[in-house]
């Protein structure tokens, strides 16, 4: 439906300055980061329900589901800055020293929060922990939400852009079919519907492997340690979390390729610890039980357009990486942050904050750290899962100089806390 159809004229529906479509991790932390800077009027749309503890994995947003998050040094520095930090922290488990392994072969690398002289080298959260903080200071701000609500048309005015809703009251504010907004954020995830209603499309590459996660009690404790394994098969990680009711947990992600995933997610639970087991060995004890297995289909997909006039787009809706290095959310945040710092200058100057030149800016300013983070999660995945005696033999050599040669590891660990690009812009 347009506005002529509606018999509306565009200047009376009504107006925000941004809307943001996808209230994902990424959508709900620009939002936060928005209204901690400025008295915005801002909407946010979600096609699912946004009462996550009343809904089920099954039927609220994919973000925050049984999955969990390395967050880095640098998204740390973010969610301070907005005040959630201390009550993420409430959840989180800080990774005191990454043990990087390569299965069947000598190469072994070992990273610590000493060395760095950081209290952590990053820190796992349970996504449904992440969505409960940042949904609970969501609806302490004065941001209208709109969940299980469906965008039916996108069309682009002189001076912004007019929106059709369909949906239900959820956290509060009426459905209104037609809207119009300066600035349009789509942030709803790969292969991003909204996206494709202005004609911005994705190219994607499937890695031909799926992710399996799944929280796994272990007879160990963990001592804070993160775990990454290179096999013939493809990465896997533990990630240390939290004890629960007494029980040692780390969360893993175990990447395979499509036809194994299918069998270990349809396998019994003793079987998959079995093949689990056999795969990373007993430095974790033996593994006791396993919780609910999820499985995501991988594939690199970056966005035609990050800007257009009135329209950006970001999060996984801009790119989505291999989950191998922990890189895809860290990056988003460090993008919404750096938008978000442009818009509020924009402001500053009495700019329109649709204007081109505006939102170019942004992506100029994240162009290094996207297209490094980008090759770096890529490269490391195809690097380590070559099957060859050479690329074995390159793989062990190349662990072994990260853990023979200081600096090399100095600047993988940087790059994994997500300081990389920072340190590059500086000098
Ligand atoms: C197995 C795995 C492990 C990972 N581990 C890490 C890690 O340790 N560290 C890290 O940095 N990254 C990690 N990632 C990447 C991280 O999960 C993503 O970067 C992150 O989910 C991107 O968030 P997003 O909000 O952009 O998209 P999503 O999480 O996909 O959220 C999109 C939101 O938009 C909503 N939506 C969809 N369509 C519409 C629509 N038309 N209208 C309104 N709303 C809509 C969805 O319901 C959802 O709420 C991992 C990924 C995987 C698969």
């Amino acid at each position: 439906m347009s506005t002529k159809e509606s018999g509306k004229a565009v200047k009376d529906l009504p107006h925000f300055d941004m809307v943001i479509v996808g209230g994902g991790m990424v959508g709900i932390s620009l939002a936060l980061i928005l209204a901690a800077q400025a008295d915005w009027k801002i909407l946010l749309v979600e096609a699912q329900s946004m009462k996550l503890a009343s809904a089920s994995a099954s039927n609220y947003s994919a973000s925050f589901d049984d999955r969990s998050t390395a967050l880095s040094w640098t998204s740390r520095s973010i969610y301070q800055s907005i005040g959630v930090w201390d009550q993420l922290s409430k959840h989180l488990t800080g990774i005191k020293q990454i043990h990087v392994s390569d299965r069947g072969h000598a190469g072994l690398t070992r990273m610590s929060a000493d060395e760095t002289g950081v209290d952590a080298l990053g820190y796992v959260i349970e996504n449904h922990w992440l969505g409960s903080v940042l949904i609970d200071r969501l609806a302490q701000q004065s941001i209208e939400v709109l969940a299980n609500t469906h965008i039916t048309s996108v069309r682009p005015l002189r001076d912004g852009v007019e929106i059709g809703l369909d949906g239900t009251k959820d956290l509060g504010g009426e459905v209104t079919r037609l809207i119009r907004t300066d600035l349009l954020i789509i942030a709803d995830g790969s292969n991003s519907k909204t996206a494709e209603k202005l004609g911005i499309h994705s190219k994607s590459s499937s890695y031909g492997q799926t992710a399996i996660i799944a929280n796994i009690q272990l007879e160990k404790k963990h001592q804070n340690v993160a775990y990454e394994r290179f096999t013939d098969q493809g990465p896997m990680a533990l990630l240390p979390l939290s004890d629960f009711e007494g029980q040692h947990r780390s969360a893993l992600v175990w990447v395979q390729s499509e036809e194994t995933a299918e069998g270990l997610i349809k396998a019994a639970d003793e079987a998959f610890l079995d093949s689990l087991q056999q795969r990373f060995g007993h430095r974790l004890g033996r593994f006791k039980q396993v919780g609910n297995r999820l499985a995501y289909p991988l594939a690199l997909s970056l966005t035609s357009e990050q800007v257009r006039r009135n329209v950006v787009v970001v999060g996984n809706a801009a790119h989505s990486l291999h989950p191998v290095a922990g890189q895809g959310f860290n990056l988003s945040l460090r993008d919404v942050a750096a938008l978000g710092a442009r818009l509020n200058l924009a402001r500053a100057e009495q700019k329109n904050i649709g204007a081109l030149e505006v939102l170019e800016d942004y992506r100029q300013q994240q162009l290094v750290d996207q297209r490094n983070t980008v090759i770096f999660s890529d490269s490391l995945t195809k690097f380590f899962s070559g099957t060859s005696s050479l690329s074995a033999a390159t793989r062990n050599s190349g662990l072994l100089a990260l853990d023979l040669v200081p600096q090399l590891r100095h600047g993988f660990t940087k790059f994994g806390m997500g300081m990389a690009t920072s340190e590059a812009r500086h000098g």
